[in-house]
């Protein structure tokens, strides 16, 4: 018996059954560590939870030390010790959802199953209920996932149905213009290789392999100006000649599909409408890197475009595109597709390492950078998803041409995921440097009812003021104000929401998900939620604005990652660009 992400019921085999299942799994990666994570998940999803017995014998087939597989299963959200409920239930909380009545949604699903609620994670004999920060579906709130199944605008009249698995799909929603990256999502089926091929995917690779060298596609990524769509905004090219000129052996591609950032949903999108642009977009890469191998870590939460990925893999092997000899040009490049088992600090590029190492996914120290001892410690380059998407059109067009939109340092086209208080929330595509307000009323409908505030780059972003609205959608521009424009995420909050409670949300947010490597960050962030539930019980003393101030600041300067880095910036723009008290 073999599992797939295509079953969308939750498994609950008999313990044989699920042995076998978990054996199959351990054989398929040769028994070897970093096949630890993908057993497990396995495991979860064949038996409902990680029995002692189960865990014993993966520990004793796998040679590894029983200590270091709890430590594993007990790091990742989507493993649990105890029997659950054979409906699996996410309920998104996250910002969009909240302002949407997710909150509302998830008290009437605790009292139509009368599962008492404990904590994040309440569980009985028939439900698993999961709050979760977001299913990266902020265009569609509230939205949830019961046994792997996506299920928007949710209302609280909808539950019962919902529950019985019979609530609304997700879509997908995009615009913008022009439809570079985005096109031609929405009107071919994503998985249709010769649909594709057709209007002209894979005619980027065809030119990089035939009439390029791997210093000439490099440059001309370089003299693009692409920098990291995911939220760092490193250079690209830069990272991809690292990786080609650092020693070592063999080199990986990295494409990093976790998108997990609450109010971000561009990847998803890309990927459930045309993933094969992204995986041409990988294959390029690969070529100028010198690497033969590539890896596409998936968040747990996006089983249905998880799905669409692997089709299109088998799609790509099946027509030389992927696998020995791409092209008949003797190039090779292979693909693996890995899961997150639902934790957020894994979208950090070392975590992301660690858990395609079937390890805990804690942050490493840097240096060493990816590009030198990445992947299982060889040069690495990774990239976000819609990085990869850019690649075919720069390499069809030149750098130059890429260079028409945006600025020196904010080149080229974004992706922009617009939810909350917005009159057609959606991904949509724009050239960097375009104002907020402009980007909002021309291709997200306008306002919906008076703005508030405007977060940009999701829970590790900024608040922007709405006299700001006029700024333009740059790192350089938005920096001046102290936010980041991270990963393209603009959540529009009108008058009728209270900040404050979004706040301690965005608060909670950092305490579940800090990995508990530092303790400025373990300790820190769970203070700073501390004060801002205490605000919003009208409890706070006057020196406990002052203390979360300061907290943010030493978690900023003491922790290893981005996301200690980054835990205060709303609060920290939030009282600075509104001064609220
Ligand atoms: Fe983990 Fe926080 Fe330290 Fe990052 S800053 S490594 S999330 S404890």
């Amino acid at each position: 018996m073999t599992l797939n992400t295509k079953d969308t019921q939750r498994y609950l085999l008999n313990n044989e059954e699920c042995f076998a299942v978990v054996d199959q799994t351990m054989e398929k990666f040769n028994y070897r560590e970093d096949g630890l994570v993908e057993v497990l998940i396995t495991a979860q999803d064949a038996y409902g939870f990680l029995s002692k017995e189960l865990l014993t014998h993966v520990s004793t087939k796998m040679h590894i030390p029983l200590s270091r597989i709890y430590g594993v299963a007990t790091f990742y959200e989507m493993f649990t010790l105890e029997p659950t409920g054979a409906t699996d239930c996410l309920v998104c909380t996250g910002p969009s959802c909240t302002i949407a009545g997710g909150e509302e949604v998830l008290a009437e699903i605790y009292f139509q199953t009368g599962v008492s609620e404990s904590g994040q994670s309440s569980i009985d004999k028939k439900y698993k209920i999961n709050e979760v920060s977001c299913l990266g579906l902020c265009d569609q709130a509230p939205a949830t996932l019961i046994n792997k199944k996506t299920q928007v605008n949710i209302s609280v009249n909808d539950v019962a149905e919902m529950l019985a698995g019979k609530g609304k799909p997700s879509k997908i929603q995009v615009g913008g213009s022009p439809r570079e990256l985005t096109s031609p999502i929405g009107s071919l089926a994503p998985t249709d290789l010769a649909a594709h091929r057709s209007i002209g995917a894979y005619t980027a690779l065809e030119k990089a392999l035939y009439e390029m060298t791997p210093e000439q596609v490099i440059d001309e990524v370089k003299e693009a100006r692409l920098t990291g769509r995911g939220g760092a905004g490193f250079s690209t090219g830069a990272k991809w000649e690292f990786a080609r000129n650092a020693t070592g052996k063999p080199k990986y591609i990295v494409c990093n599909f976790d998108e997990s950032e609450p109010g971000t949903f561009k990847d998803r999108v890309l990927i459930e409408g045309n993933p094969f642009r992204v995986i041409e977009g990988m294959t390029i890469s690969a070529y100028a890197a010198g690497s033969n191998d590539g890896y596409i870590f998936v968040r747990s939460e996006y089983p249905e475009a998880t799905d669409v990925l692997e089709e299109a893999l088998d799609e790509l092997y099946a027509d030389d595109l992927l696998g020995e000899d791409i092209l008949g040009t003797g190039i090779a490049f292979n693909v693996e597709v890995r899961h997150n088992a639902g934790a957020y600090i894994c979208g950090e590029e070392t975590a992301l390492f660690e858990a395609i190492e079937g390890k805990r996914g804690h942050p490493r120290h840097k240096p060493p950078y990816p590009t030198q001892a990445g992947l299982f410690g060889k040069p690495t380059a990774i990239n976000n998803v819609e990085t990869f998407a850019v690649i075919p059109s720069l390499i069809l067009h030149g750098g130059e041409w890429f260079r028409q939109w945006g600025t020196d340092i904010s080149a080229g086209l974004k992706l922009f995921c617009l939810s909350g208080h917005i009159n057609k929330p959606g991904v949509v595509e724009a050239p960097y440097g375009m104002p907020v307000k402009e980007l909002i009323e021309q291709f997200g409908g306008g306002f919906d009812g008076e703005p508030q505030a405007v977060l940009i780059g999701g829970a590790a972003g900024g608040f922007l003021h709405p006299d700001k609205l006029d700024t333009p959608l740059t790192h350089e521009d938005l920096h001046e104000l102290d936010v980041p424009i991270g990963s393209g995420a603009i959540i529009v909050f009108n008058q009728t929401v209270d900040l404050w409670h979004v706040l301690e949300c965005l608060a909670r947010f950092f305490v579940d998900e800090c990995c508990g490597q530092c303790a400025p960050c373990r300790l820190g962030t769970k203070q700073i939620h501390n004060i801002l539930q205490k605000i919003n019980s009208g409890n706070c003393s006057p020196g406990d604005l002052r203390k979360a101030k300061e907290l943010g600041q030493t978690i900023k300067t003491a922790c290893v990652c981005g996301l200690g880095m980054t835990a205060a910036n709303p609060l920290h723009t939030y009282l600075n660009n509104f001064n609220p008290i």
